[in-house]
């Protein structure tokens, strides 16, 4: 048994916030993957901290197609009713916005929307599946709220209706409220509640005709709360019952658990089966966050002459499950690094035979590079295990330009450094040269040398060169 054959493919295993364990991942389809992301709310530039967190769900998508899976991902855009406190309270963060840029709600969140996705592509994040704006839900959020309201679940108060928590047992079970101590009491001021977790399925407005975004339902006008539009944005797109749901990990104590409460209330049965959150991209210690400035947007920092695919790396070299903590020194050490990749895979291009047979040898050792790097990414997604890898192929003595190239063009399939865009021009060999290529391969197998040096003059004359390797050949131009 060869080396090959005696090691596994490496199952992709997840860490699941739900069970606090890494689990290998079992789609509840065969080979089809449901994914929701929790967006953006536009009210504002989604800074770099932000960004950290679509870079990990955009690894976690490459991951699984990697793994060979068909992924539906659905990402909402907050556009109406995420207050400026979590806890219901507040001014809805678009209404103070529009107000404050003297704009229209829908203006402001189509701007920071529409530069939001300016950044997705700058960071070459695969655009979602489906992207749906909370505003064009509406009907779909009062038709849950309707059903909630039907199997008893809420009440009413004078500011909305609100989801009775003391209702569901497993409220809660996310964020494990309890046992790490975020006890619910501390979270928010009871006023009409019933219980301190108790949140709003639906608000009423203050005064019908002040808000610029509000609807005529349960008999007054309102709008949505926060956490009803994810819930039924994706039960929409995705069925009562998907595979994962991501989100920072600031989402799980209240916004998660709230969506799951509500969305597992109203269907009578489990919601997602798998939880997956990243950690802050903290400045000097502190979360990064909107209500502080943000600190950077991407376009900031390629206005002071970083790469947004810099910033990609950077994100890369930790965990997402760790917090990074940001410096603009660590950006410019990871804008080096990734202009020293660069110029490798340029060196390594002109190298690169897209006709080559390989020795068994080498075969074995690419394939031994293949399963490690589905080792360490399909192990909860390790890229800083990854990167080294991508610098062992670098520096790996034994192995080709050509074949160096060849995986790490692959690899990038899952890193997203867009790397293949350093090729300039694709090699194609044309059937003749191919065939003259094949005929003198046989005759130096027949130990015709005199009839392969002949061949390998009239390559030369057609404008390709040919070089020998161990039981085979590499073609490249002239
Ligand atoms: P928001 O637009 O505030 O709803 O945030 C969008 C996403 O960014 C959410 O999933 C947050 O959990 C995440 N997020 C916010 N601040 C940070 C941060 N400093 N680092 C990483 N992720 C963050
Ligand atoms: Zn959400």
């Amino acid at each position: 048994m060869n080396k090959k054959e005696a090691r596994e493919i490496p199952k992709l295993k997840l860490f699941n916030t739900l069970t606090r364990k890494k689990e290998v991942f079992k789609p509840i389809k065969k080979n089809d993957v449901g994914i929701y992301t929790c967006g953006p709310t536009v009210y504002f530039y989604q800074h770099i901290g932000n960004m950290r967190c679509y870079l990990f769900e955009d690894i976690l998508i490459r991951t699984l197609k990697f793994n060979g899976f068909n992924v539906k991902r659905v990402m909402n855009i907050t556009d109406v009713g995420h207050l400026t406190s979590d806890a219901d309270e507040g001014e809805d963060k678009i209404e103070k916005a529009a107000k404050k840029e003297g704009k229209k709600a829908e203006d402001i969140a189509e701007y920071y929307a529409g530069v939001f996705f300016d950044d997705v592509k700058k960071l070459n994040i695969i655009m979602p599946d489906v992207i749906c704006k909370a505003t064009d839900h509406i009907p779909e959020m009062i038709e849950l709220v309707e059903k909630l309201i039907k199997k008893g679940y809420t009440y009413e108060t004078d500011d909305g209706i609100y989801f009775d928590t003391s209702k569901f047992k497993d409220y809660g079970k996310l964020a494990k409220l309890n046992i790490e101590g975020l006890e619910a009491g501390i979270r928010t001021e009871m006023r009409e509640k019933r219980n301190p977790t108790d949140f709003a399925l639906w608000k009423f407005s203050e005064k019908p005709g002040l808000r610029q975004q509000e609807w005529s339902a349960f008999m007054k006008m309102g709008f949505p709360g926060w956490h009803i539009e994810c819930s039924a944005m994706s039960m929409k797109y995705l069925g009562e019952h998907f595979d994962i749901h991501c989100g920072g990990i600031d989402h799980i104590s209240v916004h998660h658990t709230n969506e799951i409460a509500q969305s597992e209330s109203a269907t009578g049965k489990k919601w997602v089966n798998y939880w997956l959150h990243s950690n802050f991209l903290t400045f000097k210690g502190s979360k990064i966050s909107k209500s502080k400035g943000g600190l950077y947007t991407i376009s900031e920092l390629e206005k002071i002459g970083f790469e947004p695919l810099a910033f990609r790396y950077l994100c890369l070299t930790a965990h997402y499950r760790s917090e990074l903590n940001f410096s603009l020194e660590d950006l410019k050490a990871s804008q080096k690094t990734y202009n020293n990749l660069k110029n490798k895979i340029i060196e390594f291009r002109k190298h690169f035979k897209t006709e080559r047979i390989d020795s068994d040898e080498n075969k074995e050792k690419t394939e031994e590079y293949r399963i490690e790097f589905l080792e360490v990414i399909n192990d909860n997604l390790n890229t800083p295990k990854a990167l080294a890898l991508v610098w062992d192929i670098i520096k790996d003595k034994n192995l080709s330009e050509s074949e160096k190239y060849e995986l790490l063009i692959e690899f990038d399939d899952v890193l997203g450094l867009d790397l293949a865009s350093f090729e300039k021009e694709k090699i194609v060999v044309p059937s003749e040269i191919k065939k003259i290529a094949e005929e003198r391969l046989k005759s130096r197998k027949e130990k015709n040398f005199k009839k392969s040096d002949e061949l390998r003059v009239k390559l030369n004359k057609l404008g390709w060169k040919i070089d020998d390797v161990k039981d085979g050949y590499e073609l490249s131009k002239v």
